[in-house]
């Protein structure tokens, strides 16, 4: 198949055009590059440098590259940012999708995989949560990927758009070999931020919170492998493209959850310079617990998680980062 990936330079993106090549799929790239990086992108992939706040741009890409399915990666995805700078989040995100889905419609009509957050759960006691879950989003970041997720039903009932919406859990590692990684211009993931911290580049490591209701004290965070994700949008496109999986939502996580300490641990044990450790005050907005039910994608999609092992997670992110300790820029 020939799959255009919006967002495709970004770090969940980029991965992702990697897995589709693997899969023995092409290509095609619609990115801004306000975030991502055209470095990420394996030689001889198309890049189109467009927004999706130009919907003539999107449909021209459309048109000219005839693909057979989009993946749409493309959002602002800071949850802080989000609620300072709300405009500039529903713009981008929701406006921007629904430029696209419009496009979509109006051209070739291809199957939308997209990409949602547990984000759209809000705090919750489920553990582990399911995908039919109650949706009380916290955030405005949260809350323009539900009224994504909603834009896109509507298309899919008005206009008879095929799409599978996956919900991410904590994503992390990257690509083994290190060359292309996370390398977001706020870090604020505690995987990223411990190995960066490690590196020297920061002090100490602050623990937000070891009072919580879990056994150690701090949060617990299902953290699944950005291989293993971008391996379960292979199988998303795949699966629509057999008419399977229509207008279905699936979490991607691993179904059990590290807490902050054992993260910590891991990066202790795989760099073997253990972290200065700060307790701070909890971060606001944080849940104790966030674990996806994640039966649902392996019992249809046949997802099978390659990086299970959390040392083995952190030895991938650890190797980008000390081949690139300043991400692209070097
Ligand atoms: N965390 C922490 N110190 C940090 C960064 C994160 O204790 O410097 C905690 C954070 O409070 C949360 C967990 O690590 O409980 C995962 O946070 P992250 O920002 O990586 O992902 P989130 O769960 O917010 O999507």
């Amino acid at each position: 198949m020939k799959l255009m990936v919006v967002g495709g330079a970004g770090y969940i993106g980029s991965h992702t055009v990697r897995q589709l090549l693997a899969a023995g799929h092409e290509a095609v790239v619609l990115d801004n590059l306000s975030s991502g990086h055209a470095q990420a992108l394996p030689e001889g992939v198309p890049l189109v440098q467009a927004d999706l706040l130009d919907p003539a741009g999107v449909k021209a890409a459309l048109e000219a590259h005839q693909p057979d399915a989009v993946i749409h990666f493309a959002a602002l995805i800071e949850v802080g940012e989000s609620m300072r700078a709300p405009g500039r989040y529903y713009r981008n995100n929701v406006v921007g999708s629904l430029n696209l889905l419009q496009a979509i419609v109006e051209t070739r009509k291809v199957p939308l995989v997209f990409s949602s957050t547990a984000a759209v759960y809000g705090t919750t006691d489920a553990v582990p949560i399911p995908e039919d879950a109650p949706l009380h989003p916290e955030s405005v970041y949260g809350e323009t990927k539900l009224m994504t997720e909603n834009m896109i039903h509507a298309f899919h009932v008005a206009h008879g758009l095929p799409y599978i919406v996956l919900r991410y859990f904590n994503v992390c590692g990257a690509a083994p070999g290190g060359d292309i990684g996370e390398a977001h211009p706020n870090k604020t993931h505690l995987i990223e931020l411990a190995c960066l911290t490690a590196l020297g580049q920061r002090e100490k490591m602050m623990i937000f919170g070891d009072d919580y209701p879990t056994p150690d004290g701090t949060c617990i965070r299902d953290y699944v492998h950005v291989q293993d994700l971008a391996d379960a949008h292979v199988l998303a496109v795949e699966a629509l493209q057999r008419g399977q999986a229509n207008a279905a939502t699936y979490n991607v996580g691993l179904g059990h959850g590290f807490s902050v300490r054992e993260v910590l641990d891991a990066v202790d044990a795989v760099t073997g310079k253990p972290l200065t450790r700060e307790v701070a005050p909890r971060r606001a907005g944080d849940p104790p617990r966030l674990v996806a039910g994640a039966r649902r994608i392996v019992d249809e999609l046949g997802f099978q998680p390659q990086f299970t092992d959390l040392q083995e997670i952190v030895r991938t992110a650890w190797e980008w980062h000390r081949k690139h300790p300043h991400g692209f820029g070097q």
